[in-house]
């Protein structure tokens, strides 16, 4: 069995639990986008970067609304998360070509959420070895230039989806 670690993602889920503010809905807040990592906003989700990812490409799809149990979400949110689980899917294919995907959910602090109130969905790119690679590269700093290299990179594909929803 491969382990993946990521030990900067430790400080991070401290500080997030302590935090009283949810990240997601502090991020819907900020008037740029760009700055909140917001690649997509939908009818009831939104696609946004991972600030602290496991991979580059990242991705987390989240509902507008403030909601910790997926299982009593609406229908319609449920349904729009699934189809950008489809369309992240497919623009980090076309962008990254990764050889794998990790998808899901981690509900609650026993199962590893960083943010217990506002449930969110990974979708991680994987490649082989990425899991000893990471750890080694995992700088704040060197994150923070790579994650706007990572929006740049697939803001257009994403737009292209706005068109296509807006027809
Ligand atoms: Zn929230």
């Amino acid at each position: 069995m491969r382990y993946c670690t990521a030990p900067w993602r430790l400080t991070y889920v401290k500080k997030a639990l302590k935090m009283k503010k949810c990240v997601f809905c502090e991020a819907l807040k900020k008037k740029d986008d760009r700055e909140a990592l917001i690649l997509y906003r939908g009818k009831h989700n939104f696609v946004i970067i991972n600030r602290f990812p496991y991979t580059t490409g990242h991705l987390m799809i989240a509902p507008y609304c403030h909601l910790a149990s997926f299982e009593k979400a609406p229908r319609e949110i449920v349904v729009e998360a699934t189809e950008l689980i489809q369309t992240a899917i497919s623009i980090l294919k076309k962008s990254y070509r990764p050889h794998g995907f990790n998808v899901g959910l981690n509900l609650g602090q026993a199962a590893g959420a960083g943010v217990t109130g506002h449930f969110h969905i990974h979708v991680v790119p994987r490649w082989p070895g990425d899991s000893n690679f990471m750890p080694i590269v995992g700088q704040t700093k060197v994150f923070c230039e790579d994650l706007m290299s990572t929006y740049d990179r697939l803001k257009p594909y994403f737009k292209k989806e706005e068109k296509k929803q807006e027809k």
